[in-house]
């Protein structure tokens, strides 16, 4: 796998999911637009010990401002996005009477409508250049539903459908759109779920086990690399005609 001379811009790859993502695709050659909070400079490194070229950009991606400002410094620094994953997410658990409206507002903006603003931008450039790769992170929550998490199911599904739109408008070129659909991975944002539900008896290991029982077949996380290791496939010659599909990597939890 050679992505050298391509550009990738991951959103939310500071941590988790996204930074996994990235470094596959740094490891592959590509260069990198990494973006979201926390500790970025650990992030910069890890990227860099890759071998890759990277750069950092702040964008709050439920402003679709920022968003613009961060395409454009992708194009200045590296001359365009070839390949656009759109990864940063939040989420919050509450049943829907009760679930707080600015919480929903900033779930669609940042799990769904930041895809929309980032795809519209970048896909100018793919065009021109001929050749790009949109790969959206819904979740399993993408195709089946969960209680108390209604902003969350709300977006990804909304994700899975942008998806399809996109693969369909883009159908006869070599730029793709798909989605991948992951179950439970043990990243900061499902650590405080276990946290949470550990806030009751104080027994993390037997949140943890709980958490995967309910839902994941496998009793097994899905790792941020085997994320990436398909992300990878999704850009390579093989994945060239898979268009507008949402790729469940969840343990079996979408087939029962
Ligand atoms: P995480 O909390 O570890 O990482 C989220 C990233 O998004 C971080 O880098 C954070 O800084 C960034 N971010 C948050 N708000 C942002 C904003 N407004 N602007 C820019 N960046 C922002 O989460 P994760 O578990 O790695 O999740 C990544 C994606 O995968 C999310 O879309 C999530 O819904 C999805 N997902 C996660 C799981 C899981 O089990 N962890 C399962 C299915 C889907």
């Amino acid at each position: 796998m050679n992505l050298q001379g391509k550009t990738a811009l991951v959103t939310g790859s500071t941590s988790g999911i996204g930074l996994g993502i990235a470094l596959k695709l740094a490891e592959a050659g590509a260069n990198l637009v990494l973006n979201g909070f926390g500790d970025v400079d650990a992030a910069l490194a890890a990227i860099r010990a890759c071998g890759g070229q990277a750069i950092h950009h702040p964008a709050d991606v439920s402003d679709p401002e920022q968003i613009a400002a961060m395409v454009a410094a992708a194009e200045q620094q590296f001359g365009g996005v070839d390949i656009l994953v759109n990864n940063a997410g939040i989420q919050h658990v509450a049943p829907v009477e009760q679930f707080p409206v600015e919480r929903w507002d900033a779930i669609i903006a940042i799990n769904l409508s930041s895809a929309f603003h980032t795809t519209r931008l970048a896909l100018p450039g793919m065009r021109q250049r001929g050749w790009g790769r949109i790969i959206n992170l819904a979740s399993v929550h993408g195709l089946v539903g969960s209680a108390q998490k209604a902003a969350y199911v709300a977006a990804k599904h909304g994700l899975v459908g942008l998806t399809k739109v996109v693969a369909l408008e883009t159908a006869t070129t070599a730029i793709t759109c798909n989605a991948i659909c992951p179950g439970w991975v043990l990243t900061p944002l499902v650590q405080q779920q276990i946290d949470e539900r550990a806030r009751v008896d104080g027994d993390t290991q037997r949140a943890r086990h709980d958490l995967l029982a309910e839902k994941q077949p496998s009793l097994d996380f899905v790792t941020p690399a085997q994320l990436g290791a398909l992300v990878l496939f999704l850009c390579s010659e093989a994945g060239e005609q898979v268009r507008g599909a949402a790729w469940n990597m969840d343990g079996g939890w979408a087939a029962q």
